[in-house]
């Protein structure tokens, strides 16, 4: 007889847990109505997280789906607008920088402008010849203007974010909207099938909870994949260094300073700095190596940073959290009847924003492949292992790039940073390949890569990468170099319309907050 998926228990109420029981319960009709019965259970005792403040573009599409208005969302997560991320100092540690915008380079599906932009490399950097979002970003200008609709665009964004307030919100939105049953209860331990399956979890006050597939979204805790499954875990500390993270909530000074469209990452010397710009405050802290530098050495970089900001006194005061971490993941995420989502599957430090973009593609993918039944799980916990097994490789191939060009020479982090035996082979072969091929189209192995070769060409050439192309001319020679300089004679004309025409960020999230954005 086989066993029906029926009922999904949710364990934990972080980000994770809510962004998951969102999706399901938006893909499936309600139990009573012949879908899919979604409770998420979380511990009054264990607080969540509480950091994770930036996401990607696929955030506007996880939220629109859910049925969520992106005024409501933005005005109670106090949200703002990501445009990209901002690295300085990543390259020589002399003032360099280079951004990783979300956009496009210009006619991307048509054409390679790498090879086109080298000739002219020396006058202007590589994002700015191809893509209008890095001026847009050096502005303080928002992605969209007020009668743009609720999540269209005129430049591709993502968000900012208040983690606490977004978990909240998604609760609510889940609870009030969704038909989420959700138990505020600590978990203490598992029942299990013969089969080893998990028949239902245990808790404090509401006695056993059974399910026919468990999430676990318990953080770091891990409760059902790590603790109870003892699912082994991949250290990846020889190729991603940072291990620890110091966090602050600065104000801003005026109320009404400018909000960052961007991410601003800054290079420290075993770690960065991130500043992520909100309406109501900013969100600061350093993520470090604590190979390389003491807590203390760390916390006096991070005050260090913070004094041009808000002053010497309130630099000195700010209270900030500290929070350790093991870089990693799961060699398996989907086990049995139980898969693994958000800090509970892994997590390696927070550089491109990787973690929350897992969660939904990880969401997605539970919600479009629900077996019908247990015995079909087998072969959808297989897939599911396989395709997030590809998409931690490629983060952390993507991750390691970013310090692997580095050519900085202020101490062993940097420099460990460029040894080949921290390098994963597979990005070794990549490199291999664009020392003279610049990527493109083709180097995108699966349609559904985390990062598309844009962002590798963005990382590659905002870090002074250089590709030595093949010498061999092409018939159509002069007509790719026409489209080529059609490309960027486009792109500058739509700078200028933009730089023009888009609202400064917060001027458009005040607004926002009054009257809203139309709905789609
Ligand atoms: C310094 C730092 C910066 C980050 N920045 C970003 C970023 O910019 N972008 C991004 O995408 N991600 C970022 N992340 C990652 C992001 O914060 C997490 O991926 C995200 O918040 C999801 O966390 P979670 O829900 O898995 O875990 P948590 O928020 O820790 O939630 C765990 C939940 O499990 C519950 N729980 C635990 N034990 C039990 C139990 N026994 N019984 C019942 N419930 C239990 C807790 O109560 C809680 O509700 C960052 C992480 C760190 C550490």
């Amino acid at each position: 007889m086989y066993r029906p998926i029926k009922k999904v228990v949710i364990v934990g109420g972080g980000s994770a847990g809510w962004l998951t029981a969102g999706v399901l319960a938006s893909h499936f009709q309600s139990a009573e109505r012949g879908g899919l019965e979604v409770v998420l259970i979380e511990s009054p005792d264990v607080a969540t997280i509480g950091v994770g403040e930036g996401t990607w573009p696929s955030m506007r599409t996880t939220l629109q789906k859910m049925g969520v208005s992106e005024s409501d969302f933005i005005r109670e997560c106090d949200a703002s607008f990501k445009q990209g991320s901002r690295f300085d100092n990543w390259v020589t540690g002399d003032n360099d920088h280079y951004y990783h915008p979300f956009s496009l380079p210009q006619g991307f599906g048509d054409l390679n402008l790498v090879k086109y932009w080298q000739t002219v490399r020396d006058k202007i950097s590589f994002t700015d010849a191809v893509t209008q979002q890095g001026q847009i970003c050096d502005h303080g200008l928002a992605a969209k203007q007020i009668t743009t609709p609720e999540y269209a665009f005129n430049v591709n964004y993502g968000y900012h974010l208040d983690a606490g307030k977004f978990a909240k919100f998604l609760q609510k939105h889940c609870v009030e909207k969704l038909g989420v049953a959700h138990i505020l209860d600590h978990v203490t331990s598992i029942n299990s099938r013969p089969n080893e399956d998990i028949e239902s979890i245990n808790s404090k006050h509401n006695g056993a909870i059974a399910g026919d597939l468990f999430v676990d979204c318990t953080g770091f805790a891990s409760l059902l994949i790590g603790e109870h499954y003892k699912i082994p875990f991949n250290n990846l500390d020889n190729i991603l260094y940072n291990d620890s993270a110091l966090a602050a909530q600065v104000p801003y000074v005026n109320e009404d300073d400018p909000i960052a469209s961007h991410t601003l990452s800054t290079a420290q010397s075993a770690g960065w700095v991130w500043n992520i710009g909100l309406p109501s405050r900013r969100g600061i802290g350093h993520v470090y190596s604590s190979k390389y530098i003491s807590r203390e050495g760390a916390e006096r970089e991070l005050r260090d940073y913070l004094e041009p900001i808000i002053g010497r006194r309130d630099a000195e005061e700010l209270s900030v959290r500290s929070i350790s971490f093991k870089p990693g993941h799961r060699q398996q995420f989907w086990h049995k009847n139980c898969v693994a989502i958000g800090l509970s599957a892994g997590f390696v430090e927070p550089l491109e924003a990787s973690a929350l973009v897992l969660v939904e593609y990880s969401a997605k993918m539970i919600a479009q492949q629900m077996p019908e039944n247990r015995e079909m799980m087998e072969l959808t916990s297989k897939r599911f292992n396989d395709k997030f097994s590809q998409h931690w490789q490629q983060i952390i191939d993507f991750l390691k790039l970013h310090y692997l060009l580095n050519q900085r020479n202020d101490g062993g982090f940097w420099q460990d940073n460029r040894n080949k035996e921290s390098v994963p082979q597979s990005l070794q072969e990549s490199l291999t390949l664009w020392r003279n091929q610049a990527p493109w189209l083709d180097d995108a192995p699966h349609f559904d890569d985390l990062f598309s070769s844009a962002s590798f060409q963005y990382v590659l050439y905002g870090m002074g990468f250089v590709s030595h192309l093949s010498q061999l001319t092409l018939r159509d020679e002069e007509a790719g170099l026409a489209a080529a300089n059609g490309l960027f004679n486009e792109n500058v004309k739509k700078t200028n319309q933009f730089l023009a025409s888009l609202p400064k960020n917060r001027d458009l999230l005040n607004k926002i907050k009054t009257v809203g954005l139309k709905k789609l």
